[in-house]
């Protein structure tokens, strides 16, 4: 199972919880003051969103192997 990180907005206390998929979105009682804590994205997850951020601006009709001038293999 996956690991999830949580942040409480009470206590701003974060913990991580290992749950099944079907249970990330939903909130988790917070073990210092056992407020209902949302899940939060971990670095990696931050880091994977950006990473396909990046590739979609630079993208822009190119076919990835060229600049975004052109080459043979796209369309430009
Ligand atoms: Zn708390």
């Amino acid at each position: 199972m996956p690991i999830y990180e949580y942040v409480c907005p009470k206590c701003s206390s974060r913990f991580e919880l290992l749950r099944s998929m079907s249970q990330a979105n939903e909130d988790a009682p917070c073990p210092q003051c056992q407020q209902k804590a949302k899940r939060v994205l971990s670095v990696f997850a931050g880091l994977a969103r950006n990473g396909d951020g990046l590739t979609s601006s630079l993208g822009g009709g190119s076919c990835g192997g060229c600049s975004a001038t052109g080459c043979d293999s796209c369309s430009i």
